[in-house]
């Protein structure tokens, strides 16, 4: 069987550094390994999303010196998928309606929660009974978490245990904007484009658990191999972002960048001693044990050496 991964760039801006080392890093475990790569585009995410940045991530990942076997596929383009799954979660009472709002959950929650990025939803506000039956309304749909811990393995950072309980608890598998939530749709495109292979950013690292748990509710299979990288961050210990000065691919690029320095930079992430390089030549020095497990910071000296 041949193994599959997938690109999956979020059309909500431009590609930045942190992103790209990701993409370059799965593309060359894609390449060295002979797996086939599909290219989609994930562009279900709401507000965040901008579909006129899809172009540009898919042109300045050409540019990078990557490339892909199939696709894109855009999730929007069809929505029929995701409400098949949806159906099936509603009637096999794996999935409720929720109405209350961000607020309402927030104040039942026992505990305050700074800086995540949803609310924990408890097992006491959910609805005594429900009609299972998904109409394809506007309305929130969330899944039922038990109480176990859900078990994998990451091949970067080894065997886990993540109680999906304890860090969100029922969470949205369908959003009151009539679209599919991110947990939803990433399970039924990598099941339905054969994905053997998810390689990720270490955000995502939690995602694998509520994942895990649709592909069982679902009774899909077989389940993806997880792969997360540790992430780019700001001196500040933060996520790459804007405040960290502009860190887009396209800037350097305008600045008349060329590609190969971008790709040494990356690599030099990866614990390969380059200055430049193309991104051949990284997928034949790219090795996962030599990443380093702790997120690497992006300084001003790191700015500077790309030009
Ligand atoms: N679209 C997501 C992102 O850009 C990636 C999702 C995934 O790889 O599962 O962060």
């Amino acid at each position: 069987m041949t193994a599959i991964t997938r690109l999956a760039p979020s059309p909500t801006g431009s590609l930045h550094l942190g992103n790209a080392r990701t993409f370059l890093a799965n593309w060359a475990l894609a390449r060295a390994g002979g797996w086939k790569i599909i290219l989609r585009i994930e562009d279900l995410d709401g507000p965040r999303v901008k579909p006129e940045a899809a172009s540009g991530i898919l042109e300045t990942l050409r540019w990078l010196g990557l490339d892909w076997d199939e696709g894109p596929f855009v999730q929007s383009d069809d929505l029929e998928p995701y409400r098949a799954a949806m159906r099936r979660l509603a009637e096999d009472g794996r999935a409720f309606p929720c109405a209350l709002t961000r607020t309402q959950i927030e104040a039942a929650a026992s505990a305050p929660q700074e800086g995540a990025h949803d609310v924990r939803y408890p097992p006491e506000l959910r609805p005594k009974a429900w009609e299972r039956r998904f109409e394809d309304a506007a309305a929130n749909w969330r899944f039922l978490v038990g109480e176990a811990p859900v078990a994998f393995t990451d091949a970067v950072y080894g065997p886990q245990s993540v109680s999906a309980s304890a860090i969100i608890g029922d969470f949205v598998v369908w959003t009151k904007r009539g679209t599919p939530a991110y947990q939803l749709a990433v399970v039924v495109d990598d099941h339905r484009q054969g994905v053997t292979e998810v390689v990720r950013g270490a955000d995502l690292l939690d995602s694998a658990a509520r994942q895990l748990l649709l592909y069982r509710a679902l009774g899909l299979g077989p389940e993806p191999r997880y792969t997360h990288l540790p992430l780019v961050i700001g001196p500040d210990g933060k996520r790459l972002a804007k405040r960290h000065g502009d860190s887009r691919l396209e800037h350097y690029r305008e600045k008349g960048v060329r590609p190969e320095r971008v790709v040494g930079l990356l690599a030099r992430w990866c614990g390969i001693e380059a200055k430049e390089l193309s991104a051949r030549e990284f997928a034949e020095a790219f090795e996962l044990a030599k990443v380093p497990k702790t997120p690497v910071v992006f300084t001003a000296a790191d700015d500077e050496s790309l030009y």
